[in-house]
């Protein structure tokens, strides 16, 4: 079994982007840009923002930090967008999720243009990856594929499974797993037996959000074992594999902490660079 280090490559590829980020600002003269925006003040948005800023410093990117308070209106938020939208020195925009419950979170990230939407969130983002087109990914599932390539696991013609159907996880792993040739399939909560489709998998990619939910017998011997999953218990940070009982059967496995983790920041960073080079293309 080898344990995927998501901290050693999450570091590897911040510093490529500090790398292009050097490069940018010496072809033209002037720092990338992300503006990052946080309505309310959820402790743990707080926290993502604040790495966020802080990764960007690290790798020389300018970030523009907008903390709204709880009760801003839906009309002042969209206003900071059009205007981070026109604004040049901006070159991706990132609005913290979840936002206030009175916000229509759906208009205002639509409202982000493609060309800086650095989540890949928006629809013609979404649709460029159906088409396997070139695009923004969305950060963790973008994550996960860098992880799997930079471990040199081959996915052409495997049987993968990704459970969860999230727009910001699930959906779009599937699409970058199908665009890498693999023979896909997705479980959620309506699937009879997930059991069933996770122990004919090469490759399972767990985004459930539900402690433990991928145990040994969902495992096949060997099989490839990613798991994007986040919960806390008793204040210990937990993935959505049994992790102790799951680790023996595979041949690769991400750890919860340090695996997928690290990797959406990288990948955010990632996404700004290029960005700011489409927008300055010839
Ligand atoms: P989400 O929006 O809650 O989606 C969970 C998905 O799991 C849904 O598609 C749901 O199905 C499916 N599901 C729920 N119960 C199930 C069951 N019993 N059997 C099969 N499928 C089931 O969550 P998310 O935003 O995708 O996040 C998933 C996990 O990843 C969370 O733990 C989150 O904290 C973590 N996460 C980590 C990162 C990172 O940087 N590492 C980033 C984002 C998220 P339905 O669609 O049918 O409801």
């Amino acid at each position: 079994m080898t344990l995927i280090d998501g901290k050693m490559i999450s570091a590897q590829v911040r510093a490529e982007v500090k790398e292009e980020a050097a490069i940018f600002e010496a072809t033209f003269g002037k720092k990338i840009g992300l503006a990052v925006v946080l309505a309310g003040e959820d402790p743990a948005s707080q926290v993502y923002v604040r790495n966020k800023i802080r990764a960007c410093e690290e790798v020389g990117i300018r970030s523009f930090a907008h903390y709204l308070p709880a009760d801003v209106t839906q009309r002042q938020l969209l206003e900071l967008v059009d205007a981070l939208a026109a604004d040049d020195a901006v070159h991706g925009i990132l609005i913290q999720l979840p936002l206030p419950k009175h916000l229509d979170a759906d208009e205002i990230l639509r409202r982000i243009p493609a060309q800086k939407d650095v989540d890949g969130f928006s629809a013609e983002n979404i649709g460029r990856l159906a088409l396997n087109e070139a695009g923004t990914v969305a950060c963790t599932p973008y994550g996960v594929m860098e992880l799997l390539k930079r471990y040199h696991i081959a996915l052409s013609g495997k049987r993968a499974v990704v459970v969860g159907r999230s727009n910001i996880v699930g959906r779009p792993m599937a699409l970058l797993l199908l665009n890498a040739d693999a023979t896909v399939t997705v479980c959620h909560s309506r699937t009879r037996n997930v059991a069933e489709e996770c122990a004919r998998a090469d490759v399972i990619v767990a985004a459930v959000g539900k402690p433990k939910f991928i145990s040994a017998d969902m495992v096949k011997e060997g099989a490839v074992v990613v798991d994007v999953g986040i919960n806390r218990i008793d204040g210990k940070l937990v993935g959505d594999v049994d992790f102790e009982a799951v680790k023996e059967k595979t041949s690769y496995i991400t750890p919860v902490p340090g695996g997928v983790g690290p990797m959406t920041i990288a990948m955010l960073l990632k996404n700004t660079v290029a960005c700011a080079r489409r927008a300055n293309e010839p």
